[in-house]
Protein backbone atom coordinates (compact mmCIF):
# COMPACT_ATOMS: atom_id res chain seq x y z
CA UNK A 1 0.00 0.00 0.00
CA UNK A 2 1.73 3.52 -1.27
CA UNK A 3 1.77 6.36 1.19
CA UNK A 4 -0.70 8.29 -0.46
CA UNK A 5 -3.40 5.55 -0.32
CA UNK A 6 -2.78 4.88 3.55
CA UNK A 7 -3.17 8.96 3.87
CA UNK A 8 -6.34 8.60 1.37
CA UNK A 9 -7.75 5.98 3.71
CA UNK A 10 -6.80 7.84 7.08
CA UNK A 11 -7.73 11.50 5.79
CA UNK A 12 -11.51 9.77 4.64
CA UNK A 13 -12.00 8.80 7.85
CA UNK A 14 -11.08 11.62 9.70
CA UNK A 15 -13.48 13.40 7.46
CA UNK A 16 -16.41 10.74 8.40
CA UNK A 17 -15.43 11.56 12.30
CA UNK A 18 -15.65 15.30 11.53
CA UNK A 19 -19.20 14.79 10.03
CA UNK A 20 -17.83 15.81 6.26
CA UNK A 21 -19.62 14.08 3.31
CA UNK A 22 -18.85 15.86 0.32
CA UNK A 23 -18.73 14.81 -3.52
CA UNK A 24 -16.61 18.03 -4.42
CA UNK A 25 -14.68 20.53 -3.05
CA UNK A 26 -14.58 24.63 -3.71
CA UNK A 27 -12.83 27.44 -3.48
CA UNK A 28 -13.59 29.90 -0.50
CA UNK A 29 -13.24 33.40 0.73
CA UNK A 30 -13.11 33.06 4.51
CA UNK A 31 -13.24 37.15 4.49
CA UNK A 32 -13.50 39.93 1.89
CA UNK A 33 -10.13 38.90 0.31
CA UNK A 34 -10.08 39.75 -3.29
CA UNK A 35 -9.23 36.20 -4.37
CA UNK A 36 -10.49 33.05 -2.38
CA UNK A 37 -8.08 32.31 0.67
CA UNK A 38 -9.15 29.07 1.81
CA UNK A 39 -10.21 24.71 -0.03
CA UNK A 40 -13.49 24.03 1.77
CA UNK A 41 -16.19 21.14 0.79
CA UNK A 42 -18.95 22.28 -1.39
CA UNK A 43 -21.95 23.54 0.97
CA UNK A 44 -25.10 21.18 0.00
CA UNK A 45 -27.55 24.20 1.96
CA UNK A 46 -30.18 25.03 -0.61
CA UNK A 47 -30.14 28.75 0.39
CA UNK A 48 -26.13 28.69 -0.72
CA UNK A 49 -25.52 29.56 -3.74
CA UNK A 50 -23.20 27.27 -5.76
CA UNK A 51 -21.75 29.92 -7.28
CA UNK A 52 -21.16 32.06 -4.34
CA UNK A 53 -17.72 31.20 -2.71
CA UNK A 54 -18.42 32.62 0.79
CA UNK A 55 -18.30 30.74 3.56
CA UNK A 56 -21.45 30.82 6.08
CA UNK A 57 -22.57 29.02 8.78
CA UNK A 58 -24.23 26.91 6.97
CA UNK A 59 -20.98 25.04 5.19
CA UNK A 60 -19.78 22.20 6.62
CA UNK A 61 -16.86 22.98 9.04
CA UNK A 62 -14.06 22.22 7.64
CA UNK A 63 -11.60 25.03 5.78
CA UNK A 64 -8.24 24.36 5.06
CA UNK A 65 -6.67 28.22 4.74
CA UNK A 66 -3.76 28.16 2.15
CA UNK A 67 -2.35 31.40 3.90
CA UNK A 68 -2.35 33.41 1.16
CA UNK A 69 -5.28 34.63 -1.74
CA UNK A 70 -4.34 32.94 -5.19
CA UNK A 71 -7.85 31.79 -7.57
CA UNK A 72 -5.28 29.26 -9.39
CA UNK A 73 -3.95 27.46 -5.93
CA UNK A 74 -7.38 27.28 -4.43
CA UNK A 75 -8.72 26.21 -7.42
CA UNK A 76 -6.30 23.55 -8.16
CA UNK A 77 -6.21 22.05 -4.63
CA UNK A 78 -9.98 22.54 -4.54
CA UNK A 79 -9.73 19.98 -8.41
CA UNK A 80 -7.14 17.76 -6.91
CA UNK A 81 -9.23 16.73 -3.78
CA UNK A 82 -12.54 16.41 -5.84
CA UNK A 83 -10.40 14.03 -8.27
CA UNK A 84 -8.91 12.75 -5.84
CA UNK A 85 -12.53 11.37 -4.26
CA UNK A 86 -12.44 9.10 -7.27
CA UNK A 87 -9.58 7.06 -5.92
CA UNK A 88 -6.97 8.69 -8.33
CA UNK A 89 -3.47 6.70 -7.47
ZN1 LIG B 1 -22.98 27.22 2.89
Amino acid sequence: MSALTRLRAATRVELAVLGVATSAWRAVHTGIEDQPNAVGPVCADDDHDPDDPSLYDCCPNLVIELGTESEALAGYLAALLTADLGGAR
